[in-house]
């Protein structure tokens, strides 16, 4: 994990000093009082079904991710954006498919990552172009798709969960 040094507002060291319950990185120029609150950062999610795909579930692997490594469609939030609206945005960002019907999963806290993920099922159509993000994708039909135990595929789990019960 990266660490801040030096007060990103002063430049005065930081040092670690408890507050609200934690130890926090602080400066430590009083007049100052930067804290690394250290918060987790929300992360939009999409369970994308292609509509002229027969339902199947689109995987992608991130391009900076290694071989065999597939999950959700994820990205960050532009400030002031509705994360329903973020999830269409990055949807289409990413995979040129266009939204027709989103709903959501799940907020599900990714600790190793620091974020909160916010899951969405999106209904999409259209033809799969993916941008340089992303290296490549499956078409899973839902009834083979098999959630992870971590991040993004605990939503994938209650969603299935939720199409089953
Ligand atoms: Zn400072």
């Amino acid at each position: 994990m990266n660490r801040y040094r030096y007060c990103p507002c002063c430049g005065s060291p930081l040092e670690e000093f408890p507050i609200a319950g934690a130890l926090r990185l602080t400066c430590a120029d009083m007049r100052c009082g930067w804290v690394f609150w250290d918060n987790p950062v929300p992360i939009v999610a999409a369970i994308i079904q292609c509509e002229d795909r027969d339902g199947a579930v689109l995987l992608a692997r991130n391009a900076a991710w290694e071989e065999g490594k597939f999950a959700l469609v994820t990205g960050f939030l532009e400030r002031h954006e509705d994360p329903a609206e973020a999830v269409v945005r990055e949807v289409r960002e990413e995979t040129a498919l266009e939204a027709l019907e989103v709903a959501l999963v799940g907020l599900y806290p990714f600790e190793r990552k620091n974020e909160l993920i916010l899951a969405y099922h999106v209904r999409a159509r259209g033809e799969i172009v993916l941008n340089e993000e992303l290296a490549e994708f499956r078409l899973i039909p839902p009834d083979q798709l098999k959630a992870w135990d971590f991040g993004t595929g605990l939503a994938v789990r209650d969603w299935l969960a939720g199409r089953r019960g």
